[in-house]
């Protein structure tokens, strides 16, 4: 069975005490690799490894830090099929997304932070009046930790470390144990791009030990993490009597405002994406879905009857739409909230049951699945699923909709459907949201500042955003 390693050093290492968890393929249900379940002597060696590269990475030209990252860009894109094969069985998510969304946005994170930092500046400040110039130096941190979550392995792995690299850090990352075959692959095109030895060290397993130990390690000075709203609230925690630098990109329970005004077709074939892409484990996904009234009805039959024909099955059929989720456990978890809808006063419209496939009977499937609620503060409008299940509800007015859509404790990202322009500037105004798409969803341009406000997050990723993160701002005043 093939085992998947750490990358520490350049070289593909075992772990220290020979520890070994298994990795499932979601959509057999049978186990395919072996994956270390490393400790906190692997981190160890890990930072030790980091910090010794340290020294030279940092002071490489811009130049040179750019070629090799864009280098690896480039190795991505030319191994995109099989970094999308290895994607989709890992996760369970159709081969056709991971071909077309995962590795291509892989890729560009890399490219687009090897351009990114050669237009990165500091700022210059005369102090007029007192002869004293200013300007800020921007030094790289150091070692710095990325810890990714499952949903979008590779794609989330490397929006962290490309910015972390790129600015002359040197990094321990951890990758989801749930799915860590694209990270392994990852170490494999580093060393291909040169990449020079102890500058990515990757490190695989638990949480909360082999995550835990990046966390605590004392001289590790800033934290980049994706993940869940109570990982992160335990991450604050433990770094914060550290005072260490912490990005924070946590869960999400996003409204989609739909009017009647909206562009309908568009709205449909879109919203049917930001409910279920992805098998609706997208921390972007639309899962509360709020509908102006008149329309409601023609919305609801409408729905459904798209939901009903989407494909569930195999994940490597070309025209599969929803693959499998991505664990035994993460299945039932969503399942069980289906199972108190009616109990909270909801009515499954479209879906709600497991799904056996032929020839993959022991697969995680799902049916998408709709639910009408009557009352938005029931614990499936509230709590985050993160997966194929949506709630829908009416409304009435402008100001009822702001409310449903502010009335959560998260706040990452919001849709709204609409013609209206003075109704999208008020909405794009008073939306809790790091994120307000008008007449969109999932548009990124990654220029832009990403992340959540409320329980979903501190911090922004994405263009000069995640540069300054990743450097440390040094006030130097010259008086003259
Ligand atoms: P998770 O919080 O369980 O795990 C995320 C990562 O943190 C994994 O690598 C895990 O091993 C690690 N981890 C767990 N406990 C840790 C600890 N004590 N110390 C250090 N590391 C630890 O999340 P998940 O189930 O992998 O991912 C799903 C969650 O991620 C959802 O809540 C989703 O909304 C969120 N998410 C957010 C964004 C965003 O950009 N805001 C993007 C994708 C996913």
């Amino acid at each position: 069975m093939k085992k998947i390693q750490n990358y520490i050093n350049g070289a593909f290492e075992n772990p220290i005490q020979n520890g070994w968890m298994d990795n499932y393929n979601p959509s057999t249900g049978e186990v395919y690799s072996q994956i270390p379940n490393s400790t906190q002597e692997d981190v160890e060696i890990a930072y030790q490894s980091a910090a010794k590269a340290f020294k030279t990475w940092s002071n490489t030209t811009i130049d040179e830090r750019s070629k090799i990252i864009s280098k690896i860009a480039q190795l991505i894109e030319e191994k995109l099929d099989k970094l999308a094969l290895a994607e989709s069985i890992d996760n369970g998510k159709p081969l056709s997304l991971a071909k077309t969304i995962d590795i291509p946005r892989a890729s560009s994170n890399f490219q687009f932070f090897a351009n990114a930092i050669t237009q990165f500046s500091s700022e210059a400040h005369e102090s007029v009046g007192l002869n004293a110039f200013n300007f800020t130096l921007r030094h790289p941190i150091g070692v710095v930790g990325c810890i990714s979550p499952w949903n979008l392995p590779l794609y989330l792995f490397t929006w962290k470390i490309a910015p972390a690299l790129v600015t002359g850090n040197t990094v321990v990352a951890k990758p989801s144990e749930v799915t860590p075959m694209t990270a392994y692959l990852l170490g494999k095109i580093c060393n291909e791009a040169g990449l020079p030895k102890g500058v990515l060290n990757i490190v695989h397993g638990l949480g909360h030990t082999t995550g835990q130990a990046i966390v605590a390690h004392p001289n590790i000075k800033a934290i980049s993490f994706t993940g869940g709203t109570t990982t992160g609230a335990h991450i604050a925690r433990v770094a914060a009597p550290m005072f260490k630098k912490l990005s924070l990109e946590l869960g999400g329970k996003n409204p989609n405002l739909i009017f009647a005004d909206c562009d309908y077709d568009k709205m449909l074939a879109v919203t049917l994406k930001s409910s279920f892409a992805n098998q609706g484990q997208i921390c972007l996904c639309g899962s509360r879905i709020f509908v102006e009234r008149s329309i409601y009805e023609k919305f609801k039959t409408d729905f459904i009857a798209k939901t009903k024909a989407l494909k569930i099955g195999n994940p490597l059929a070309e025209d599969t739409n929803i693959g499998a989720l991505v664990s035994k456990a993460h299945l039932e978890k969503v399942k069980s909230y289906i199972d108190i809808a009616e109990q909270e006063g909801g009515t499954i419209l479209a879906g709600g049951n497991y799904v056996t496939i032929k020839g993959f009977e022991n697969g995680y499937y799902l049916e998408p699945t709709i639910i009408e609620i009557k009352n938005s503060n029931c614990r499936l409008n509230q709590e985050e699923i993160f997966g194929p299940v949506v709630t829908i509800m009416p409304f009435d007015t402008d100001e009822e909709a702001l409310q449903l859509a502010n009335g959560v404790r998260y706040g990452l990202s919001s849709t709204v459907w609409t013609n209206n322009l003075n109704r999208s500037m008020h909405l794009a105004k008073y939306l809790e949201a790091g994120i307000v798409w008008i007449n969109t969803w999932l548009m990124r341009d990654l220029r832009t500042p990403f992340g959540g406000m409320k329980d979903s997050g501190v911090g922004r990723e994405g263009g000069f955003e995640a540069l300054r993160f990743f450097t440390e701002p040094k006030n130097v005043c010259i008086k003259y």
